[in-house]
């Protein structure tokens, strides 16, 4: 079955994003491994690795989900933190009374309250609330002011955004200057022969495996094809260009599978 999104309107596509991803949210990790092979463990390793994550920044997560890429950002502040244990950047991470983060942390913000939930039961039995602050909102209209952020990620989401100029808009708006954005999305195959076993793969046995574990083949139907819909990466590439980004470069991943593009707001 396929929801049929060039047919449907904004609100509809809105609305079934919303519907797919409530509906995945208790499966989603396990289906993440299954689906990737594990593989997106490594994509999103490599992600915040280009990131570089330092200890007292304030970085934001948007479509963060549950939580993979914060918790990796934490992980990696905490680390450059022990790096220089002189610097008080390094101290558990905390807001003020106006929700400004006081010593760095992470903003995780998904529009769907399920995923959040989900990502916030991980985060309590891994021991990281701290530093996490998890906000429900839509990428189009990020709930923080301009020139709030270090470091802006997107992982797996800019693909379900109705306006993707207006989340790289906001991205840009929100981050200061020198901030860094960073994209990791499916992108265009670049290894040639690979397409048929992709095909195969992604059109067969990924449904499948949606229905025998989230028993939800719909739902994984149409993340297959939110993929093939996905510009390329040169195309992706001057969209993020004309946001205002500087620097703008990508990084191909696994042959194509996926790639990471990244600017900075100068
Ligand atoms: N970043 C996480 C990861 O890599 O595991 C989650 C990726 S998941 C495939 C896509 C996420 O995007 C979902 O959690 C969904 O709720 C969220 N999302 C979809 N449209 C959004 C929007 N307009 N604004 C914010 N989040 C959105």
């Amino acid at each position: 079955a396929s929801f049929g999104f060039r047919e449907v309107g904004e609100e509809d596509k809105a609305r079934l994003v919303g519907d797919v991803f409530s509906s995945v949210a208790p499966s989603y990790d396990l289906m993440n491994d299954l689906m990737s092979v594990g593989l997106h463990r490594l994509w999103k390793d490599r992600l915040v690795a280009k990131l570089q994550p330092f200890a007292g920044m304030h970085h934001m997560d948007v479509a963060g989900g549950t939580g993979d890429v914060a918790f990796r950002v934490l992980r990696d502040m905490a680390a450059d933190a022990a790096r220089d244990p002189t610097s008080d950047a390094g101290a558990a991470p905390a807001q003020d009374g106006a929700g400004e983060w006081r010593a760095g942390g992470v903003t995780v913000c998904d529009i769907n309250p399920a995923m959040l939930e989900e990502g916030r039961r991980r985060a309590a039995s891994g021991g990281h609330e701290a530093g996490l602050r998890w906000v429900v909102g839509d990428a189009e209209q990020l709930p923080l002011p301009a020139r709030s952020v270090d470091g802006y990620t997107i992982a797996f989401g800019i693909r379900n955004v109705t306006r993707i100029d207006a989340a790289l808009a906001e991205a840009f708006r929100v981050l200061k200057p020198g901030g860094q954005f960073l994209c990791l999305e499916f992108s265009q195959l670049v290894l040639p022969g690979l397409r048929e076993l992709y095909d195969a793969y992604s059109f067969n046995v990924i449904p499948q495996i949606g229905r025998v574990v989230a028993r939800d083949e719909a739902s994984y139907q149409y993340l297959v094809e939110s993929i093939r819909r996905f510009p390329p990466q040169d195309d992706f590439a001057e969209q993020v260009r004309c946001a205002g980004f500087a620097g703008v470069a990508y990084e191909n991943l696994s042959g194509g599978v996926c790639a990471i593009h990244s600017g900075f707001k100068l």
